[in-house]
């Protein structure tokens, strides 16, 4: 049992009569009460220690006088996991102009507007960037000794999210973008939400592949956004998926290369070509995007080969559509440093991102947007990941 759990609900779960249930309920109240009150107590003593030897110098906020003398302590109420806490602060009062104020406040972490220990809100974050805000209020109500709104889960997330700033250490990175529609916004379609982030190869783990990959940018609206910070943060190497045009974003602008052939599956489909023959068609484009060890040259007038052949054929749309792509679709092999040509690494995180949005009623953008980067944030920006070796 982790601190700031409490034990299910006996009835439910467990049988009566097994002492050792009984006595841990028991004992977890008597070690809650006992740190309630350790707490207060060396909270207490280290105010007096900093009063009594004036380690820390008090100086009157009014006048800046230092000459005061105590004026007893205010009690103060934290809501943490194991419950409620009564904190006390020294108050003293300055001799020079009769202020009365509470110098160590600041030291202590103590402010007047916190209610909360951070240990609690921490949780009640981690349940708010998965799960709707009203049932993380239930769940924490249910399995901490404290309790907090729901409308205060989103508060805390808000604020979590105006703290974050994005990393900056992508200097020779390669960035991976993508988009999503969510349910967000007044829009009927919904609004946007544009996907940053840097990826590379990360250690070996229990015999699979990890991906270290960085939290750049994060929006939801405008896809101008991510340009711009694409540009500021001077981007060399970026994968997409075409949906969008970055060709003026970074030095080297890569399309991804499943996405190239699984898009020219759609391609075929509007030149009329039937189901079944289009798979000849994506293994040809395959073979060119993927075949390793040609000269870059050689791929290149193989491509151009290819839509050549497609254009012959009728297949106008097929052509365009790579004709419109090829400038970027071989970039790696000129440019060294590609640590990824598709943005397959971002799928899962794509995947994770719908699964928070999607809860059947609508955000509002910023709503979204501020779960969305306090959720990747602690999903990457903290954390290396481990994935089944493909991508
Ligand atoms: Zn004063």
């Amino acid at each position: 049992m982790l601190p700031g759990e409490v034990n299910l609900p006996r009835k439910i779960f467990s049988s009566d009569g097994q002492v050792v249930n009984r006595l841990f309920t028991v004992l977890c109240k008597a070690s809650d009460s006992a740190l309630a009150q350790g707490f207060a107590e060396i909270v207490k003593d280290v105010q007096e220690r900093w009063f009594g030897n004036r380690s820390l110098p008090i100086r009157c906020p009014d006048c800046g006088g230092s000459h005061v003398i105590g004026k007893g302590w205010r009690s103060r109420v934290l809501r943490t996991s194991r419950g409620r806490i009564e904190l006390f602060v020294r108050q003293v009062r300055c001799k020079g102009c009769q202020r009365t104020f509470r110098p160590f406040n600041q030291a202590l972490g103590l402010t007047t507007s916190r209610r909360f220990l951070d240990e609690f809100i921490d949780k009640a974050i981690m349940l708010g960037i998965r799960v709707p805000f009203a049932y993380s209020a239930r769940v924490m109500k249910e399995l901490t000794c404290g309790t907090i709104s729901a409308e205060g889960v989103r508060q805390q997330i808000a604020k979590k999210a105006h703290s974050i700033s994005f990393s900056e250490q992508i200097a020779g990175e390669t960035v991976l973008v993508d988009s999503t529609k969510v349910k967000a916004g007044k829009k009927q379609r919904g609004a946007t939400v544009n996907l940053a982030v840097t990826a590379k190869r990360g250690p070996q783990r229990n015999g699979r592949s990890s991906i270290v990959k960085k939290l750049i940018h994060l929006n939801v609206g405008s896809t101008a956004a991510l340009k711009h910070r694409l540009r500021t943060v001077k981007a060399q190497r970026v994968v997409h998926d075409g949906g969008e045009d970055y060709s003026d974003c970074a030095c080297y602008v890569q399309r991804c290369r499943w996405h190239l052939v699984h898009q020219l599956k759609h391609y075929l489909w509007q030149d009329g070509i039937a189901w079944k023959n289009r798979a000849a068609y994506q293994d040809q484009l395959r073979q060119i995007l993927w075949r390793p060890k040609q000269r870059p040259h050689q791929a290149e007038s193989t491509l151009n080969n290819f839509i050549e052949s497609l254009e012959n054929s009728g297949l106008k749309t097929s052509a365009w559509h790579l004709r419109a792509a090829k400038k970027e679709a071989l970039v790696f092999h000129n440019v060294e440093g590609f640590t990824f040509t598709t943005t397959t690494p971002l799928e899962r995180e794509m995947r994770e991102l719908n699964s928070r949005a999607d809860v059947g009623a609508r955000w509002s953008e910023k709503g979204i947007e501020n779960v969305l980067k306090v959720l990747f944030h602690l999903r990457l920006n903290q954390t290396t990941q481990t994935t089944k070796g493909h991508a």
